[in-house]
């Protein structure tokens, strides 16, 4: 018997018959030609042990049907390969936005990514905290993330659906969350719901100012999101080094280790008992699957 042989969903039993929270690798991964088609190869070059996917086009709202075929095709494939799936939300989804048609396409595409998760087998939806873009209106901001998540959140439990995470992010416009601090009025905004659970990317935290890099200072973080948001909340990582200093409310991702980051906070981040079992995405730049593949490697030679 191997000494790392996958028992459960994101658990090992180790030689000494102990078993451990592992933590699953992998990237987020382009499907353009065919979810499966594309995917599937992707994911088995990159080495992924968890795939992230778009459902619609980042930068748009157009909202397509899917393929039946390549979505049994892929559901089946991640599940014989044992890969957890997660889906990314479009970029443009705001929750907190000024103008009431990007709140009401927001929840649209929100909405669709959920039915897409259940028709592919996902366990989540990731979508951005989002920002109130104008001065004075941050208290109508999270009053709509109220009013647009909880039927969202109440049906997908009801129907055991993907689960919604909610993406802190790098900060600038007034961001309804960038610190993870700003998770607890994010979350009470809609009663602590258990279905909405959180995304912490390392790239976005740093961008706000959680200073990563300093010794200890990503085990500090991750010990202020837990107490923020409580045991279990967190679902998803989002792992990425950074081309910007902290602080600088710029997201511009860069390979793990080579950025402004550094390889020490990732070795925390993959030891901290708040990652746990929990699955860890990069979205790093990459040649093909080549990047990817080597901050995978990277980040499974980090993991204790
Ligand atoms: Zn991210």
């Amino acid at each position: 018997m191997t000494a790392r042989e996958i028992t459960g969903h994101h658990a090992v039993t180790t030689a000494h018959g102990t078993t451990a929270q592992h933590r699953p690798v992998g990237s987020h991964t382009p499907t353009s030609g065919g979810l499966a088609k594309a995917a599937l190869p992707y994911a088995d070059a990159a080495g992924s042990q968890v795939v992230q996917v778009y459902v619609s086009n980042s930068r748009g709202w157009a909202l397509p049907a899917g393929d039946p075929a390549q979505d049994t095709r892929f559901r089946d494939g991640c599940g014989e390969r044992g890969l957890p799936v997660f889906i990314h939300a479009s970029l443009l989804v705001n929750l907190g936005s000024p103008t009431a048609n990007t709140v009401e396409r927001s929840a649209e595409t929100l909405a669709h990514a959920l039915r897409r998760g259940r028709a592919i087998g996902a366990e989540g939806v990731v979508f951005h905290a989002g920002s109130a873009v104008d001065a004075g209106h941050a208290e109508a901001a999270l009053r709509q993330v109220r009013e647009t998540l909880l039927p969202l959140l109440d049906e997908a439990a009801a129907s055991d659906g993907p689960r919604l995470l909610v993406e802190p992010s790098a900060g600038g416009g007034r961001s309804l969350a960038s610190r993870v601090e700003q998770l607890g009025p994010y979350l009470d905004a809609v009663d602590r719901h258990p279905w909405l659970g959180v995304c912490f990317d390392t790239c976005h935290a740093w961008a706000a100012g959680h200073d990563l890099a300093a010794e200890g200072g990503m085990t500090a973080t991750l010990d202020t999101l837990v107490a923020t948001v409580g045991a279990g909340r967190l679902r998803l990582v989002h792992a990425n080094d950074s081309k910007d200093l902290c602080g600088s409310t710029r997201d511009r991702h860069e390979n793990i280790g080579k950025g402004t980051i550094g390889e020490p906070a990732f070795a925390e981040l993959m030891a901290h008992p708040a990652t746990a079992g929990i699955p860890v995405v990069v979205e790093t730049p990459t040649e093909k699957h080549v990047g990817h593949a080597a901050d995978i490697a990277t980040l499974k030679r980090l993991h204790p």
